[in-house]
Parts: structure tokens; C-alpha cells; sequence
């Protein structure tokens, strides 16, 4: 049943053709993809889909086949096969010219710190669609940058200046805590003494043939809080989102002490992804000054379903506190699926809530606005004209 508003106002005019900031987000991966490669892409798995399992019959490739396929002038609902058909002879770089112009982004924030070689960066992406983009640094990739530089004793500082250098450049900083150790981590502020120490263990097990990959939650605690001292807009992974997470300790609630002591800092903790702890998160973000959430990846990766996420994000956040991202990472179906996803599910809460007449129309459009585009300006001290410059 389809709820008409009352005098028949609607948000979806203003939910279809806002100019969005997508404030998390990866790039697209150039070049033609096969079959594999695609569905590699279209999941957050790791593992190759099984015998007998097909990436268009999920709540993803459902949404591709109803949303992109139109933009690829075939009908919708088109099959999987006649979907990969049409993408390989129109060609990787058109398709991801029509996605991204149609997702109606204007601005991207794009998490450079995975594979991110092997995906557009801010200055492509800005060049493939016309939209700006701004880098996002992530903590565990630069401190792995610095410790290749630097000796045990040096590495707290080292990593303090790194982070410096690099933030006059990037809006803000990822940190993937939440799947190298987990939010259930030590709250507080780690001493030089146990930073240098904890580098000096790290370090030996990776000269000994270790992976260097910073796992160490002492070395975690010095990235995430030299971001705080420098005031910086932190986005934290919560939830969904990678193969590598334990969902369980990926629950945003068990940042509540960190939150305590971070309120006054002058750092904003943006909680990216969410699900499906979307609940605690909205309650962290009307307890806390300084925390936002979205619903991103969840939206981008889910189609019928993305509805039911987001009038949850709706429930107890103050609507100040609610951001839009895409999440996407190499496919421009994605930020199509992402955006599409959000714009439908947005009006449809909106507008039930302007038939029951528990908000006026111009508080709906406001609020559209907000969410889409405004909050995020306002929360990384950006600007963006109208036009999207
Ligand atoms: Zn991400």
C-alpha cells in the first residue's frame, strides 16, 4: 500500500535530484572486469561465491538488475548474463560514466587506504564524473607507511608527525580498529613509553618474517587517539562492511568509555556502516556531541531491504547527526544501488511521515537536505556550491 501525504506534498522531488555528499566511500576500479572479478566486487565476502549461487540473485544483484539496467539501455529486470553482456560491450569506462552521473553525487570522500592503487583516486574520480572529491587518509595504512621509516623508539612520533603532514591535505581520517583488534580495545590514551615498547614487539615479530600489518591494539590506540589530539573528523568502521570483521565486536556501543573521554576533544567520530547496529549507533549519536552515523554499506548492498535500515537511522538520532555514504568500492554499481537505495527509502519514511501529518513539508525537504548533503558539509567544515563545486 502506497501512503499518500497529506495535500499531496512529497519529498521525492527534492530526495531525487539532491546533489549528494557521499562521505565514505572507495574508488572505482578501471578496466573491463569478467564474470569473477565482477562478483568478487558485489560482495564483502572474500570467498568465491559457491556452485549453484550467482551474485544477481541477492539482495544486490536484484537491485543492480531493477536500477543499473535501465542505464544500460536494457529492460529491467534483465538477467545477470544479459546484464555482464551489455557492460562488456558498452565498455567499463561508459558504464561507470552513466552509474556515477546518474548516482547525482557531488562530492566524494574517498577511504584511499585499501588497494588503493588499483582504484581511482580523488583527483580520477573527480575527472571520470565532473563531481569533487576529497581524500580520507586511514590510520593503520600510514602507520604501516611510517614503521617501514622508522625504529621503535621513533615510532610514536613519527607517526604523530605523519599524520599531521598528511591531514592538511585529506578531510578526515578511517580508522579500521574495529576488524585489526576490535572496539572492545582499551578506551584510554597509551603512554610513549607503552607505544615505543609495543613498536618494539610488533617490529621484531615482523623482521622475523611477521606480517607487517598493524594489528597490535596498543600501536591502535596511539593512531586513533593522535587523531583525536588533532581534532581531526574520524571515521570509525562499525559493523558490516569487510570480510575480516567478528561481527560482535564490531558493535559501536563498546566505544561508549572512548566516547566519554574523546566528548570534549574537539574530534568528530563519524560510526560508518552500522549495521546492523544502527540502533546502538543512533543512540550514541543523540548522547554524544560529536558522533554521527550512517547507514551505507547496508543501503548500497541490500534492495528492498534498505528501507527497513533506514527508517531505523530515523528512530532516536537527532537528524542532525545522520549522514549519507555509498560505501561503494570498485564497482560503480554501487554508488547507482547506494544513492538509488537512499533516495527511495528516505521519501518513502518522509512522506509516511507527512501523511500522518507528524511533519510539515517544508521540515520534510529540510530534512532530506540534511541528511543527503548539508550535515556532512557542516561536520567536515567543507564547502560545496550548489552546482557541486
Ligand atoms: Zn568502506
Amino acid at each position: 500500500m502506497t501512503v499518500q501525504p497529506a495535500g499531496g506534498a512529497s519529498t521525492r522531488g527534492v530526495a531525487a535530484t539532491l546533489g549528494l555528499v557521499d562521505h565514505h566511500c572507495h574508488g572505482v576500479v578501471p578496466g573491463e572486469l569478467d564474470r569473477p572479478s565482477f562478483e568478487r566486487l558485489a560482495t564483502e565476502s572474500d570467498w568465491p561465491l559457491p556452485p549453484g549461487c550467482s551474485a544477481f540473485d541477492t539482495p544486490l544483484g536484484v537491485s543492480v538488475r531493477a536500477r543499473c539496467a535501465p542505464l544500460l539501455d536494457l529492460s529491467r529486470h534483465a538477467s545477470g548474463e544479459e546484464y555482464l553482456d551489455r557492460r562488456a560491450t558498452l565498455g567499463s569506462r561508459e558504464v561507470t560514466r552513466r552509474l556515477l552521473a546518474a548516482s547525482g553525487i557531488d562530492l566524494f570522500l574517498i577511504d584511499t587506504g585499501f588497494h588503493g592503487s588499483d582504484l581511482l583516486g580523488p583527483e580520477a574520480m573527480s575527472a571520470a564524473t565532473g563531481a569533487a572529491a576529497r581524500e580520507v587518509v586511514r590510520l593503520e595504512a600510514l602507520g604501516e607507511q611510517v614503521a617501514r621509516e622508522s625504529t621503535a623508539a621513533r615510532f610514536g612520533p613519527a607517526f604523530v608527525e605523519a599524520l599531521q603532514e598528511r591531514s592538511r591535505r585529506c578531510v578526515a581520517a578511517k580508522s579500521i580498529l574495529a576488524y585489526r583488534y576490535g572496539l572492545d580495545v582499551d578506551p584510554t590514551r597509551p603512554s610513549p613509553g607503552e607505544v615505543a615498547e609495543a613498536a618494539g614487539r610488533w617490529l621484531t615479530a615482523a623482521d622475523r618474517g611477521g606480517p607487517r600489518r598493524l594489528d597490535h591494539p596498543v600501536l591502535l590506540r596511539h593512531l586513533l587517539w593522535t587523531a583525536v589530539e588533532l581534532r581531526l573528523a574520524i571515521q570509525v568502521h562499525v559493523g558490516y562492511g569487510d570480510p575480516d570483521i567478528t561481527l560482535h565486536r564490531c558493535d559501536p556501543s563498546q566505544l561508549t568509555e572512548f566516547l566519554r573521554l574523546t566528548r570534549d576533544s574537539g574530534a568528530r567520530i563519524m560510526l560508518l556502516h552500522c549495521y546492523p547496529f544502527i540502533r546502538e549507533a543512533g543512540i550514541l549519536a543523540q548522547l554524544f556531541p560529536h558522533v554521527f552515523l550512517d547507514t551505507s554499506s547496508a543501503v548500497s548492498h541490500s534492495g528492498a531491504g534498505s528501507l527497513a535500515l533506514i527508517r531505523e537511522s530515523l528512530e532516536v538520532a537527532p537528524f542532525s547527526k545522520l549522514l549519507f555514504a555509498s560505501d561503494a568500492y570498485g564497482l560503480p554499481e554501487l554508488y547507482l544501488c547506494g544513492t538509488a537505495g537512499w533516495r527511495d527509502g528516505i521519501s518513502r519514511v518522509l512522506d509516511e511521515w507527512l501523511a500522518a501529518d507528524l511533519i510539515g513539508a517544508a521540515d520534510a525537504e529540510r530534512y532530506v537536505r540534511m541528511i543527503g548533503r548539508d550535515n556532512a558539509l557542516r561536520a567536515y567544515g567543507l564547502e560545496l556550491q550548489e552546482d557541486g563545486r
